[in-house]
């Protein structure tokens, strides 16, 4: 189950911030104007956590994958690292990025699990 990175409670669904409308803003004769709609779909604004209401840095596709478990975010001082790879809590994963949080000075690492067990065995031998 996907555990959040800041509250660290286990968690089965996301809380999500949408912008219902965009308009462009722009100086007509010195003054601010706004004007014309940019979009009508909805914007995701935010994907937060239902327990601490903090930001997960994460896009919408990314929130799914996190719900599914494939992705995880962490702290780089919960994992120990080999190449490309991460081990936290006895799993393997493939480093995909770091993300930035707001009001923090640490990113969090963005963290795909290692579906195949072969690898994942090999990873962890060798940061043992
Ligand atoms: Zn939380």
């Amino acid at each position: 189950m996907a555990r959040c990175p800041f509250c660290y409670c286990k968690i089965n669904h996301l809380y999500i911030e949408v912008i219902e409308s965009v308009y462009k803003l722009k100086l007509v004769n010195g003054r601010l104007e706004t004007s014309e709609k940019v979009c009508d779909d909805s914007l995701v604004a935010a994907i937060v956590c239902p327990r601490c209401l903090k930001k997960l840095p994460l896009n919408y596709y990314e929130a799914g994958e996190f719900l599914k478990g494939k992705i995880t975010l962490a702290r780089v001082s919960s994992c120990t690292f080999k190449n490309d790879f991460a081990v936290r809590r006895g799993k393997v994963y493939r480093i995909r990025g770091e993300r930035e949080v707001e009001g923090e000075k640490t990113a969090l690492l963005l963290l795909e699990k290692i579906e195949d067990e072969t690898v994942a065995a090999i990873v962890k031998a060798s940061v043992a």
